[in-house]
């Protein structure tokens, strides 16, 4: 059975009912130019390099035709917004154009910023230049990360101006307006589910899981459980995953609401989101969140069990059974602390298990708070440390320090005592030194994109030059590669970004 449609055509804004989507015509562009391809994406759709630079694959992903045969469409969805119920929200910026199988896969390509759908509020449906390039660097930059996430095929400028209040000077502004087009193997999100479950409406909840089940948790469909728990359980699995590789490199996701939660446990929507500089849990690079900081880094394990629960309560109605659901909510705590305890040993270099290095990793976490210290720069030089080295330990990480001169003698003290015991904790590892810091680099990034380079992309993208942002986008495929072409990117954030932050329109 096809999902149900809205039957009212044109994308002006309403509430749209009993229907799983709306078909809509993407805007069309004034002055569309391309920007950037990414040919291993479009290697993936099944495109050869030349294709991108020709004049219709400009057309059709920039929305200035609609490509034969197909039918454009804005997804509906609900969500939990920042811990409220949001209510009917749906595809307000974002227009599917169509799925392409290639080498048996699957993929959805959509439209980023292609104006007005029935979903887009009080929005414009517009993209600018700067939330474009954010979510191009860093979609591609997760993925080479081994971070689940939705790729990127292509960014455009549209030619046209698009309004926008600047965050963090207060002044409306306009900026050059831009379409993505971003591709995954669904868009699906929490919100999905939500929004059927909330119209009581259990027919299409219920085609809609099966589809989701049939098309990306085909495993499922002859499980001897019950097949609708067993999917919820799928999904807790993959988000924590997606969780347990954001603490890892230091991302901050900064909207964590359910609509923005893939069920196939992608990363998706990059707005506001930030990469750790110094280590801190308190962060959060979202400035509409900056007083209850419900989206910082040391939180998004609980915010995803939060929207985990938002997702049970929705599936609910195919279950009827609450015990189980509870049951699956309690493993994803527990198997959170195991998973991300496994997680910093390996950020550690540490392959056995010992019942210390909990604490550890406490006495390590509380160091990296109290004197502010780089995340990506500590735990990549701390694969020089050499066994039997306790003394020079601290010299090892100095660079990562933010503002050395003013390293306190107790906090000296206090990483003295703590390379004691991670050298002690060393000599039950059987590897070399050097086999610790292959393994070491390999899950601790050299390269990440940290806020200010994406703004000095951006910046200069504003004028037209697009070299840095080449430049990043390539250095970004091999995070963990040595790339001496790229060591001035292995760097602090310099001080004039400190207080610079991500914003998400
Ligand atoms: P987000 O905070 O980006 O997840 O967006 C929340 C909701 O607002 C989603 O339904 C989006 O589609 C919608 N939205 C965000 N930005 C815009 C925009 N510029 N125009 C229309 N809708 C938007
Ligand atoms: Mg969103
Ligand atoms: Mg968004």
């Amino acid at each position: 059975d096809a999902l149900p449609s809205d039957p009212e055509l044109g994308n002006y804004v309403r509430q749209v009912k009993g229907a799983t989507h709306s078909f809509v015509a993407p805007k069309i562009p004034a002055n569309p130019s391309l920007i950037h391809a990414n040919p291993e994406m479009a290697m993936a759709l099944g495109l050869t390099e030349a294709q991108t630079k020709s004049n219709t694959f400009l057309n059709v992903f920039s929305g200035k035709t609609v490509y034969p045969n197909t039918k454009p469409y804005a997804m509906a969805y609900a969500g939990h917004q920042f811990g409220n119920w949001a209510g009917q929200l749906g595809d307000g910026r974002a227009i599917n154009l169509f799925e392409v199988e290639h080498k048996n896969k699957l993929w959805a390509v959509q439209l980023k910023g292609s104006g007005k759908t029935p979903y887009s509020r009080q929005g414009d449906g517009l993209a600018v230049l700067r939330s474009s390039i954010r979510e191009y660097l860093c979609s591609e930059a997760m993925h080479h990360l081994g971070v689940p996430t939705t790729r990127v095929l292509s960014l455009m400028l549209s030619g046209e101006d698009v309004l926008r209040d600047m965050l963090y000077d207060g002044n409306a502004d306009y900026e050059k307006g831009a379409i993505v087009a971003r591709v995954a193997p669904s868009f699906i999100r929490f919100g999905n589910f939500e929004l059927f479950a909330s119209r009581q409406d259990h027919k299409t909840l219920k085609q809609l899981v099966d589809y989701t089940i049939q098309n990306f948790y085909p495993e499922l469909e002859n499980t001897s459980d019950n097949k609708y728990l067993a999917f919820f359980e799928a999904v807790t699995h993959r988000t924590l995953e997606m969780i347990i590789h954001w603490q890892r490199v230091g991302f901050v996701h900064g909207v964590m609401n359910t609509d923005n939660m893939s069920i196939l446990g992608l990363t998706i929507d990059y707005g506001p989101y930030g990469w750790l500089d110094d280590f801190n849990f308190g962060w959060t690079p979202n400035t509409t969140d900056v007083q209850h900081k419900r989206y910082r880094f040391g939180n998004q394990p609980n915010m995803a069990l939060y929207n985990l629960i938002q997702l049970a309560n929705a599936l609910y109605p195919l279950i009827e059974d609450a015990k189980p659901l509870e049951k699956i909510l309690e493993h994803y705590q527990n198997d959170f602390e195991r998973k991300s305890l496994d997680m910093m040993r390996r950020k550690l270099g540490l392959q056995t298990n010992n019942e210390e290095d909990i604490k550890l990793i406490a006495q390590l976490e509380e160091l990296l708070h109290e004197h502010e210290t780089d995340m990506t720069i500590f735990f990549r030089l701390l694969s020089n440390y050499k066994k039997g080295s306790a003394e020079d330990g601290i010299q090892i990480i100095a660079d990562a320090f933010y503002n050395p001169e003013a390293l306190s003698e107790a906090t000296s003290k206090k990483w003295k005592v703590w390379f004691k015991a991670y050298d002690q904790r060393l000599k039950n590892e059987q590897v070399t030194d050097e086999e610790r810091k292959k393994a070491m680099n390999a899950v601790n990034p050299k390269y990440v994109l940290r806020n200010y380079m994406a703004q000095l992309a951006i910046d200069d993208a504003d004028k037209r030059d697009y070299a840095l942002l080449e430049e990043l986008f390539e250095m970004l495929k091999n995070p963990y590669e040595e790339q001496p072409e790229y060591e001035q990117w292995f760097a602090k954030r310099p001080d004039w970004a400190r207080t610079r932050v991500g914003c998400s329109m």
